[in-house]
């Protein structure tokens, strides 16, 4: 018999029931216990959810996130939160988003302020956690009420509880020494508290523990290869049965290591590394579980459960009742309940599964094996009919597409001529001054502008008046720029929700659900956009926008898009096609849109790609693959132009050391990039590299209502020109303006100009 089990569930509820509650609670308006009643409500909601597995996960549930449950229980608060006297959860709450000293609430006073603990994608994902932060003299001190409080609610509730911690060398890993000491020579005490913790969970009866450590996924020096061994020989006396727990990628030369730890168990991706499950057969001991990931839990889309069964069911074979069965990774990934979706195109929702519904594949795969397929005939004959009609669908192929995909050839990514050629026509059109300015897209979105937008929605005001209420939107935008003497002017992005979500809605091949939302940090959640079939542009999304933009002005218009590799990336995109092959696809539609710009007189345009950098895969080794087609996405995407259309690119980032070749690659005439936090040493990669085109590195700090004066950014400024040539400088603020008000936005980019004109005076 196979045993069915999950990893992990998404907590912030079907409706987001979390996110509100926890909004509420810091603004004040409801109270703690509320707040915790919500949360043991939608343990028991979830767990009810997956009472058809055999083991369901206890202590998946974090109000904020797992990694930070992990440091409270191991004890390890940033030294700047231990004194605090409160309640531990708004002591947990104040590492996860910081509080200011000033601030009316309770404690500000007694324990002041505090800031907020750093945050970082985990893994591959669009999770981002909150990262443990360690120095040398870092103890720990084993707090286990949280996860024993979940283990008691969860026996109530009759639930086969597997309790979820993250493992000591993959905690380790991902956390970060303040003081660059070696984090590993913490391993030993660490492990002590692990050693508690899981004596304190045997006590209270659990059989077995899933200890995740996807880090074995990555590239490990032998240190770390160490490090895992130590870890777990010295676990291995623990009275409960631990499941080392792996996802989101193959082994590859850890599998031996991973093999032979001394536990019960091990769980691998099979998604990600299907073939490695056959090897790992072979390697593993004769006494141990080996847990198959076979239910993607990264994706949207229906398993193809008969294709699946084939090859699982010979290693269901040899494995007997050593093969668990789960979804690939922790469903914190998907979005909850495909049954909440009321108006999702009915033929496209047949091709769907949301975690609730991945459950159900689960347990179908575990009756075929346990009894046979004929046990659940009907439902595969239903899965096979929803998988054939996706994949034959003429929603999913456009012809006309595949057709332009055969004939992409390396001459639609060449511009003209080189970089120097271009600078210079493009002088000679554009007529800026030395250190010119621009900003990065987006104006405040004001509540008008929110409150016009979820009219027009709502039906409630018509397409004509929506319109007006935009343009007049951007007709302030385009004045208020005016006046501040900017040199490339935006149109302020007022028409569009999101940088993602606009483009995907007017693109053929896009679908939106209405309650697909997945956590992205704390009660942060997206809603990504479903890319289902093959991609095309029915028509134009921005001319008439920017066109209208730059009937106002005498200054360039700097046209605004979003790149392939971004939309990419933030989308839910197909499983039965290389996420190239989609990537291209979005690269001809919006090439088609840059065209039909520059075609209506705009001459400079703007192509963020705010997320390149997030789809570098979790091995360097397949770094180059992806830089290749991503770079040569942008390159189609942009390269078309004349050489007198100048093309920006802008990414929310200052890392670019190990990919600064691939940025040089994409040849964009400028990039703007986020480097106000860094003193600009960041840009000391464009600078040992010798970067060819402009800059603009971002002179302030969007993400902060603070006014940076005008000395401040002098003085970034000739930092930067101290690693770049001056003519090559643009200055900027490093992001966009969106989630600003007029009244922070207005004095800045006063400053920023002022700045600007003083470093002019100075050259
Ligand atoms: N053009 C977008 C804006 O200004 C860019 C946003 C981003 O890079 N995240 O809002
Ligand atoms: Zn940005």
């Amino acid at each position: 018999m196979v045993t069915t089990h999950n990893l992990g569930f998404p907590r912030i509820g079907a409706k987001r029931e979390l996110k509100f509650a926890l909004e509420a609670y810091w603004k004040g308006q409801s109270s703690l216990e509320a707040l915790k009643q919500i949360g043991k409500d939608l343990r028991q909601h979830n767990w009810a959810l997956q009472s058809g597995l055999d083991l369901a996960p206890v202590g998946d549930f974090a109000f904020y996130d797992q990694v930070l449950d992990m440091s409270f229980t191991l004890g390890n608060l940033p030294p700047r939160v231990q004194d605090f006297h409160g309640d531990p959860l708004d002591n947990y709450f104040r590492v996860a988003r910081g509080r200011s000293a000033e601030s009316g609430e309770e404690h500000a006073q007694c324990c002041g302020g505090v800031a907020a603990g750093e945050m970082t994608k985990w893994f591959d994902t669009n999770y981002h956690y909150i990262v443990p932060e360690f120095t040398a003299d870092t103890k720990f001190k084993l707090d286990a009420t949280r996860l024993l409080e979940q283990l008691a609610e969860a026996k109530a509730q009759n639930v086969k509880a597997k309790p979820v911690i993250v493992g000591p060398v993959t905690y380790l890993a991902i956390g970060k020494a303040k003081d660059d000491s070696n984090r590993l020579a913490l391993l030993p005490q660490l492990l002590q508290v692990y050693t508690e913790l899981l004596e304190k969970l045997a006590a209270q009866g659990v059989e077995w523990v899933q200890i995740d450590e996807p880090i074995l996924v990555t590239e490990l020096d032998a240190d770390w290869q160490h490090a895992f061994n130590l870890a777990y020989h010295q676990l291995k006396s623990s009275r409960v049965k631990l499941l080392v727990a792996t996802y989101f990628g193959q082994l590859a030369d850890n599998q031996y290591l991973a093999a032979n730890l001394p536990v019960a168990g091990l769980h691998v991706d099979a998604i990600n590394a299907r073939h490695e499950v056959v090897s790992l057969i072979g390697l593993l001991p004769a006494h141990k579980v080996l847990s198959v990931g076979v239910i993607n839990g990264r994706n949207i889309w229906k398993a193809d459960l008969n294709a699946t069964l084939e090859w699982l069911e010979p290693v269901a074979e040899r494995l007997g009742d050593r093969l668990w069965l789960a979804p690939s990774c922790s469903l914190l990934h998907v979005p909850v309940d495909l049954d909440s979706e009321q108006k999702l195109d009915s033929e496209i929702k047949s091709w769907l599964a949301f975690a609730t519904q991945k459950l159900e594949e689960l347990s179908i795969l575990a009756i075929a094996l346990n009894q046979g397929r004929a046990a659940v005939k009907k439902q595969l004959a239903n899965n096979q009919a929803a998988v054939e009609a996706r994949r034959s669908s003429q929603r999913v192929n456009n012809p006309v597409v595949k057709a332009a995909l055969e004939k992409l050839t390396p001459q639609l990514g060449q511009r003209q001529n080189a970089y120097a050629q271009r600078a210079a026509k493009q002088a000679a059109l554009l007529k800026l001054p030395k250190y010119p300015t621009t900003t990065i897209g987006s104006f405040p979105q004001t509540a008008d502008i929110r409150h016009a937008r979820s009219e027009f929605k709502a039906g409630r005001l018509d397409e004509a008046r929506y319109k007006i209420a935009m343009e007049a939107e951007i007709a302030r935008s385009v004045k208020e720029q005016e006046i501040l003497g900017l040199d490339v002017l935006v149109h302020g992005e007022a028409e569009r929700n999101d940088m993602v979500e606009y483009f995907g809605e007017q693109l053929d091949g896009y679908t939106f659900s209405q309650f697909g939302w997945v956590q992205s940090y704390g009660s942060r959640c997206v809603k990504p956009p479903i890319l289902f079939g093959d991609i095309s542009r029915p028509k134009a999304m921005t001319v008439e926008w920017i066109k209208y933009a730059q009937s106002l002005t005498s200054k360039p218009m700097k046209g605004m898009l979003t790149g392939p590799v971004t939309i990419l990336n933030w989308s839910f995109v197909r499983d039965d096609q290389p996420r190239y092959v989609s990537c291209y696809q979005l690269a001809l539609a919006i090439r088609q849109e840059v065209l039909d710009l520059e075609s209506a007189g705009i001459s400079v345009i703007q192509i963020d790609e705010a997320a390149l950098r997030e789809g570098l895969p979790l091995r360097k080794t397949q770094w180059k693959e992806y830089l290749n087609w991503a770079v040569e996405s942008f390159r189609i995407t942009a390269n078309g132009v004349a050489d007198e259309t100048q093309i920006h690119t802008h990414m929310c980032y200052s890392e670019f050391n190990d990919i600064i070749q691939s940025i040089a690659d994409m040849d964009a005439d400028v990039i703007t990039i986020e480097t106000s936090r860094s003193d600009m040493e960041l840009l000391d990669a464009f600078n040992t590299f010798e970067y060819p085109n402009e800059i603009g590195p971002g002179v302030y700090d969007i993400h902060s209502p603070n006014i940076p004066n005008e000395a401040y950014m002098v003085k970034l400024m000739k930092l930067a020109a101290e690693r770049v040539p001056a003519e090559r400088l643009w200055v900027n603020p490093d992001c966009g303006l969106k989630t600003r008000q007029w009244a922070e936005v207005l004095p800045a980019l006063t400053n920023m100009v002022a700045a600007a004109k003083t470093l002019r005076a100075s050259v």
